[in-house]
């Protein structure tokens, strides 16, 4: 018997969230024949993990009001192609990073929203700021004048258990708000739950919504 995945519809999420709560619906490896049927379903917010693919994708749905988030590691020298194309990036995990896309930003006279990574597990696997280094470079962060910091963003471990990751979300929220901010993207389909419970303002959806991903 085939495993049934376990499917909602983005629509039935969105009834669920609170008015500060936001589904992204994480497209990364799914085609955009499915992307169209979500959006004519009145989903707006998608991200996106791999430059060029989201590029392509950008093109193609040019005449949709989709709004691109891009949420997968963010490389240097990928920095300059994202032009102002994308209404948040979430993986801000360097004050270089930050400091580069503020600089390309800038050229062309836009803000950029971003979040910044935490990565509060001390996975070696996956970069982003801990509590001791946002702090540490809070001040230079905000001095850079073409991003805006709206919030944090976290992927803690995937546990069996998604109680288990309870403690990363509510670590983040804590620092968030330590640095008066309010938005935290938190949650995946194994943890959003828990995650909206400690604070999550954007929960990232992919398989949940869209089924599993072509990995090829
Ligand atoms: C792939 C991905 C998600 C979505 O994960 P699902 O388990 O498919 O919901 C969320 N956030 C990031 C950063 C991702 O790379």
């Amino acid at each position: 018997m085939a495993v049934q995945t376990h499917k909602l519809s983005a629509e039935s999420v969105r009834n669920q969230l609170q008015k500060n709560q936001n589904l992204l619906a994480v497209s990364k490896l799914q085609p955009v024949e499915k992307m169209i049927e979500l959006n004519k379903q009145g989903q707006i917010h998608f991200g996106e993990n791999y430059v060029q693919e989201a590029l392509d994708k950008i093109e193609i749905l040019s005449t949709t009001n989709i709004q691109w988030h891009l949420i997968g590691p963010l490389q240097k020298n990928k920095v300059k192609y994202l032009k102002n194309k994308f209404a948040y990036i979430h993986s801000v995990d360097s004050f270089e990073l930050a400091e580069l896309i503020s600089k390309k930003s800038a050229e062309m006279n836009h803000v950029q929203k971003v979040f910044l990574q935490i990565n509060l597990s001390n996975e070696i696997s996956k970069s982003g700021f801990n509590e001791i280094s946002v702090m540490q470079n809070w001040k230079k962060l905000s001095e850079l004048n073409a991003i805006q910091i709206v919030g944090l963003m976290t992927m803690p471990p995937l546990q069996n258990n998604p109680e288990e990751n309870r403690i990363y979300f509510k670590k983040c929220f804590e620092i968030g708000k330590k640095l008066n901010l309010h938005e935290f993207s938190m949650g995946t389909s194994h943890d959003y739950l828990v995650a909206l419970q400690e604070g999550s303002t954007w929960i990232r959806l992919g398989t949940i919504l869209f089924g599993e991903r072509h990995t090829t």
